[in-house]
């Protein structure tokens, strides 16, 4: 097993605590417990506590074993202990909780009773007290431990090992821990966690210890006899009845049977392959013959319903009516029609070839621009589930391909957490942000690989099923944000569609046909009730939103539909008309002024393009120079990054310094200072290149840069120009600012195919080659250069 508890003596216990009772464990500082939570109650402090973003409360065992779910507070053991929850998983309607003791509490007073209860109270842990007898009493403790685990065939054997291997934690731990492993009864449990002295903990223990032992010599005796006396049927028969005598008087038998009737009768309901039918049938065998307070017990009973659980043989039938799919995508979507197209010919391709072994379909954009939403969209047309997982923050191979359940708080998978919810086995799956992923433990890009591999993946394994899941069937769609991350071997399986983001008049349409009656819809409000004027709509996405996508704008038509739901509940009679000179009462002050092209033609400022995580932005570059002697200064964002592009462009630029008209003196007697703004990103460093060639030869020639004039590009030393990423995103930027020119690579032409119409209506595009061709159409006057 490996280790996942924390350090116990570093976790400062808060004087207040949300408390849980806990009716069948008594958990002690230091162990580390499965838990099944099964009363609604503590399920829903526990998803409070983590919406809280809290992970430690208090555990309380109650006096009364059948405590009812609304009993009084004071019907439980005021001394408990303080944990900490390390996991937690859905399991059915229960709530799977790994959760690891930190220490002793002691019960003050109650604060709150209602939704959930909260007390105060004192850390009463004695760490490292230790009298003249502690290290004979524990001797002893350890010597019984040792023999009763070892004479129990009930018991593992590596008990002892891991008792053994934290003897340096002390006595208190030792105890505690031994205290854990054996099936006490839970009022023993309980005085074993109240005696805080450790000496008397010991002894206690030493007298349980001694207990169980003869109990245990009495039972083999019995079953001597039994041996030679009965025949074979019989003696099972009397061990079977032993058996439930003892769970009867350790009051855990009802719980094993129960839990065991219902898995066997949901066995016998289901159709299952045959091999995950004698896996199931054997592990719930296990499971009659333990104690429900183990912690195996828990392991296996939540193993078991995942194997239920998971959907082997449940499909759903495609619907693969390609007229009918293109009908649902223009419902959802406006605009995307290239988009659509290409969805549409995969989704042909898979009706013809009728199996999914083509390239996966890869969505790339930045956020809110519909990647999520035509999932959605293909699923329902397929008649398919959607299932969707994100990869954001994914480090561990084993959150792709599970851990084996011998891990203390193991689960499957996301792709099998995935499946299962999804409760088919030929989902539309969508995995998010494959862009995000990256390697710490293990290597999950080529886990997702195998995932994705139609050659592999009828047999997938994951490490927590142990037996192989059939994933062909899936239909899987990935997205990302940049394509640049994306792990080439996984790019490689993959047919990438762009989405670069929406213009204004795009997001202005989507605005009024769709997001404006999804969250009227959303906050239970009529079209009588509220409405949104065009110029509202248009206000809000220019002075309330800066994004490619149109996640804020929804966000903000939400936020307006909130308040007037609020009032309209309160009794105003409305209705509301919502116009742009009412937004600031709604949204507050105007948040962004959308970046604009320059008014001037200015010397020494070029204006760039670039793309950020909310799409295409202006990035104007200033160059100015001082007196001094000759050298390069960058200051502003990014500037250290940008060093070989600007060198590259100086070398240019004094390369052309006769024909520019510029003296050699004035790079000798200036100290060249360039500036970047805030906004651009690394990796498009190099992009800016022209731009900044095209600012300094402004500063050095005195020929101002035309204002209405953008550009992207790099450079070479010798002024070739190089293409570029990003192409669209850059020109919707340019258009939303409203600059009609725009200098690209000629080897980006191709990347023109899908622009919006309207774009490439109103915005001239220049193709070139070579910088000598910016400078002619970026400079006032430019066109009576003698570029050679
Ligand atoms: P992503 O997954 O790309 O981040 P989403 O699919 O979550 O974006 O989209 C955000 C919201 O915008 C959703 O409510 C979606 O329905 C809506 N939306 C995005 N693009 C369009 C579109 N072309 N037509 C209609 N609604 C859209």
């Amino acid at each position: 097993m490996e280790d996942i508890r924390v350090d116990i003596a570093a976790q400062q216990i808060p004087e207040k605590l949300y408390l849980m009772p806990l009716l069948s464990v008594v958990i002690y500082p230091y162990s580390v417990v499965q838990l099944l939570v099964r009363r609604k109650q503590n399920i829903d402090l526990i998803e409070h506590l983590q919406s809280q973003g809290i992970d430690i409360l208090g555990l309380l065992v109650p006096k009364d074993p059948h405590l009812p779910e609304d009993a009084d507070p004071k019907m439980l053991h005021p001394i408990g202990v303080a944990a900490r929850i390390i996991n937690t998983m859905r399991v059915g309607g229960s709530l799977q909780v790994v959760l690891q003791g930190i220490a002793r509490i002691r019960m003050i007073e109650f604060l709150q009773e209602k939704p959930h209860l909260i007390g105060r109270v004192e850390d009463i842990e004695q760490p490292h007290v230790e009298s003249a007898q502690t290290q004979t009493l524990l001797t002893d403790a350890l010597r019984l431990f040792n023999r009763f685990i070892s004479t129990n065939p009930r018991y593992s054997e590596e008990i002892i090992h891991i008792v053994e291997m934290n003897r340096q934690e002390g006595p208190g731990v030792i105890s505690d821990l031994i205290a854990s492993y054996i099936n006490f009864r839970i009022d023993e449990k309980q005085e074993l966690l109240e005696l805080v002295d450790v000496d008397s903990r010991l002894r206690k223990l030493i007298d349980l210890l001694q207990r169980e032992l003869e109990f245990l010599k009495v039972e083999s005796e019995v079953q001597g006899r039994a041996k030679m006396e009965m025949e074979k049927a019989q003696r099972e028969y009397f061990l079977r009845r032993q058996m439930e005598e003892i769970k009867k008087e350790l009051g855990e038998g009802d719980q094993v049977s129960s839990d065991v009737a219902t898995l066997k009768s949901r066995l016998e309901k289901l159709d299952l392959p045959k091999d995950v039918l004698e896996l199931a049938a054997k592990e719930i065998g296990r499971l009659e013959n333990m104690p429900s307070s183990s912690a195996d017990y828990n392991v296996i009973h939540t193993y078991v319903e995942t194997l239920l659980d998971l959907p082997w043989r449940i499909m759903t039938e495609d619907n693969l009516d390609i007229r009918k799919a293109a009908e649902i995508l223009d419902q959802d979507h406006h605009g995307l029609i290239h988009v659509k197209e290409r969805v549409l010919e995969y989704l042909s391709v898979l009706k013809l070839k009728r199996d999914l072994k083509g390239p996966i379909l890869c969505l790339i954009g930045p956020p809110g621009v519909g990647k999520t939403s035509l999932g959605q969209s293909i699923a329902r047309a397929l008649g398919r589930k959607f299932v969707r997982m994100s990869l954001g923050g994914v480090r561990d191979e084993a959150e792709i391909r599970g851990h084996r359940k011998t891990y203390v708080g193991a689960m499957p998978g996301r792709i099998v957490q995935g499946i299962r919810k999804g409760g088919t086995r030929n989902p539309l799956f969508m995995i998010d942000e494959i862009d995000k992923i990256s390697a710490e433990r293990g290597d999950p890009a080529s886990a997702l690989l195998e995932v994705l591999d139609p050659e592999q993946n009828h047999n997938f394994r994951d490490n927590y099923i142990e037996i192989p899941f059939d994933v062909s069937s899936v239909l899987f769609i990935t997205t990302a944000n940049y394509m640049d991350a994306i792990p080439a071997p996984l790019l490689d399986r993959m047919e990438v569609i762009h989405l670069p983001g929406y213009t204004m008049e795009e997001k202005e349409m989507i605005a009024r046909k769709y997001l404006v009656a999804k969250q009227r819809e959303a906050h239970g409000l009529k079209e009588s009730q509220i409405s949104f004027s065009d110029e509202a709509i248009r206000w809000i996405i220019r002075g309330y939103t800066k994004e490619a996508g149109v996640r804020n704008l929804d966000r903000e038509i939400a936020h307006i539909c909130r308040k007037a739901a609020k009032d309209i509940a309160e009794g105003a009679a409305g209705p509301y008309i919502i116009k742009a000179n009412s937004l600031e009462k709604y949204l507050g002050p105007i948040k962004h002024i959308a970046e604009e092209a320059r008014t001037e033609d200015e010397i020494g400022v070029a204006t760039g393009l670039a793309v950020t995580p909310t799409g295409g932005e202006l990035l104007h570059i200033e160059a100015t120079k001082v007196r001094g002697k000759e050298g390069i200064k960058l200051t502003g964002h990014l500037g250290d990054i940008m060093q070989e592009s600007v060198q590259a462009a100086l070398t240019y630029v004094r390369s052309k310094s006769e024909e520019l008209g510029i003296s050699q003196k004035e790079f000798e007697e200036h100290i060249l200072h360039v500036h970047f703004p805030a906004g651009a990103v690394p990796k498009d460093g190099p992009s800016a290149g022209v731009a900044i060639a095209t600012a300094l030869a402004s500063l050095m020639s005195g020929l101002a840069v035309r204002k209405d004039v953008a550009m992207t590009g790099e450079i070479s030393l010798r002024g070739h120009v190089l293409p570029v990423g990003g192409i669209k995103d850059k020109i919707l930027a340019a258009y939303r600012a409203g600059i009609p020119i725009v200098i690209m690579p000629e080897k980006n032409k191709n990347d023109l195919y899908d622009i919006p119409k309207e774009v490439e209506r109103k915005t001239s595009f220049i193709y070139v080659n070579h910088a000598d061709q910016v400078l002619r159409e970026a400079l006032v006057g430019g066109e009576n250069l003698e570029l050679k």
